[in-house]
C-alpha cells in the first residue's frame, strides 16, 4: 500500500516480527502455563519478551501486564484503580482530547458515581500542567493524560504531570500508544505509575499491548478479567505467546531512521496551502493539516489519492467533527478541511 498515510491508525507487521512469531504459532504452540518442557519454553520466551518491554521504559519485568492492546490497558488502568474505591468513589482528572477508549471508560465510571474533570487543551493542543494542579481535589484518585495525541501529534508534558501527581500522592497514568518507542520514556524519571502501549502502532501484531503498573503485585489494581492467575493475577487468559514475542520483536527492531515516505510527504505537501495544528511540540510523523479552502482540499486529494483520515480512524465513520479538533477550537467548516496524515513511525526524540 504505497498510498497508505494512516500509520497512526495502524502499521503493518514487519517481516522480522513475523519471523520471530512463527515458531510459536507453528512449532511450539504449548500453553505457557503447562508444567512440561514445551510449556516452560513458552514461559521463558514470554519472560524474555516481558524483559525487553520493561527495559524500554525503565520498568521491571514483573510490572508489565500484557493485554489485548492499548484500549484494554487503558480500561484496566482506569477501572482497575476506580474499582478499588467503589465504596467511597472519587475524582479522576483527564483531558478532553484523550482517545475514545479513555473518554468512554470515564463516562462509564461517571455512571457509577465517580466524578471526572476533563481538562481542555490550549489552542495548540497542549494540556497545561497548571490546569492539572487547579483541578486537584482531596478525593482525586487518578490523573490520566496521554503522551502523544493521536490526531494532532502533540507531545504532552507528561514528566510535569507525573511530578504533580507524585507531589500530591495521586496516581498518574498515561496512554502512550502513540509515543511508545517513538519518544524516550522512563517511568521513574517521569513519575509514571501506569502506562498503556499497543503492538500494532509499532509494526507489531494487532491484538497485543501492555499496561505497565508500578509495583504491580502490591498495586491493589482490580483485574477486569479474572482467570487462571496469568499476568500476576491481573489479566486472566491463556498467554498468546506469539503475540507477546512479536511485541518484543517490534520493540527490538523499531526503526531509528526517517522513512523514505516521510521525505516524499515533505516534498509533496510543500505544494499546497494549509495550516498545521498541534503547536510547536509535535512528533514529525503525525500531521494535522487544515487546508486553506475546499478547492485546495480537492486539489490535494485528487492529485494524491492517499489513504488518510479526517480526525482519527475511530471517528472516520461517524461524520461528525472529531472531539479533538473541536477541543482546539476548530469549527465544523475548518474541521471538514482538516486531515490527519501519519507517516511510518520511527524513533524521534527524548521527550
Ligand atoms: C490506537 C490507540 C489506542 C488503542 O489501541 P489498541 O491497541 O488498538 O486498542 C489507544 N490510545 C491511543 C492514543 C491510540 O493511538
Amino acid at each position: 500500500m504505497t498510498n497508505y498515510f494512516d500509520y497512526a491508525a495502524s502499521t503493518p507487521i514487519s517481516s522480522f516480527v513475523l519471523d520471530a512469531m512463527k515458531p510459536w504459532e507453528v512449532n511450539n504452540f504449548a500453553n505457557a502455563s503447562a508444567a512440561h518442557q514445551a510449556g516452560r519454553a513458552c514461559a521463558q520466551a514470554i519472560q524474555n519478551a516481558r524483559e525487553c518491554i520493561a527495559d524500554k521504559v525503565g520498568a521491571l519485568p514483573s510490572e508489565i501486564i500484557f493485554t489485548s492492546g492499548a484500549s484494554e490497558a487503558n480500561n484496566l488502568a482506569l477501572k482497575g484503580v476506580a474499582f478499588k474505591h467503589l465504596e467511597k468513589k472519587g475524582h479522576i482528572i483527564t483531558s478532553s482530547i484523550e482517545h475514545k477508549c479513555i473518554l468512554n471508560t470515564c463516562a462509564f465510571l461517571e455512571s457509577l458515581g465517580f466524578e471526572v474533570t476533563y481538562l481542555s487543551p490550549s489552542p495548540s493542543g497542549q494540556v497545561e500542567p497548571a490546569d492539572v494542579v487547579a483541578a486537584l481535589r482531596c478525593d482525586t484518585i487518578l490523573i490520566s493524560i496521554h503522551h502523544v495525541n493521536n490526531e494532532l501529534g502533540t507531545i504532552q508534558p507528561i514528566g510535569e504531570f507525573g511530578a504533580i501527581a507524585f507531589d500530591n500522592d495521586v496516581l498518574f497514568h498515561t496512554d502512550a500508544a502513540q509515543s511508545f518507542c517513538k519518544c524516550d520514556i522512563d517511568v521513574d524519571d517521569m513519575d509514571i505509575d501506569m502506562l498503556s502501549l499497543s503492538g500494532h502502532k509499532i509494526y507489531g501484531p494487532k491484538g497485543i499491548g501492555a499496561l505497565y503498573v508500578r509495583d504491580a503485585r502490591d498495586s491493589g489494581l482490580v483485574p477486569l478479567i479474572h482467570g487462571g492467575g496469568q499476568e500476576g493475577g491481573l489479566r486472566g487468559g491463556t498467554s498468546p505467546t506469539p503475540l507477546m514475542v512479536g511485541l518484543a520483536a517490534a520493540v527490538q527492531h523499531y526503526p531509528t531512521t526517517v522513512s523514505e515516505q516521510e521525505r516524499h510527504f515533505l516534498d509533496v505537501i510543500e505544494n499546497y496551502k494549509w495550516v498545521r495544528n498541534g503547536g510547536a511540540h509535535v512528533v514529525s510523523t503525525t500531521w494535522s493539516l487544515t487546508f486553506e479552502s475546499d478547492d485546495e482540499v480537492k486539489r490535494f486529494t485528487q492529485e494524491h489519492p492517499w489513504l488518510i483520515s479526517q480526525g482519527s480512524a475511530c471517528n472516520a465513520l461517524s461524520n461528525v467533527a472529531s472531539h479533538v479538533l473541536t477541543a482546539i477550537g476548530l469549527d465544523e467548516a475548518l474541521a471538514r478541511r482538516t486531515y490527519r496524515i501519519s507517516l511510518p513511525p520511527h524513533h524521534i526524540n527524548g521527550d
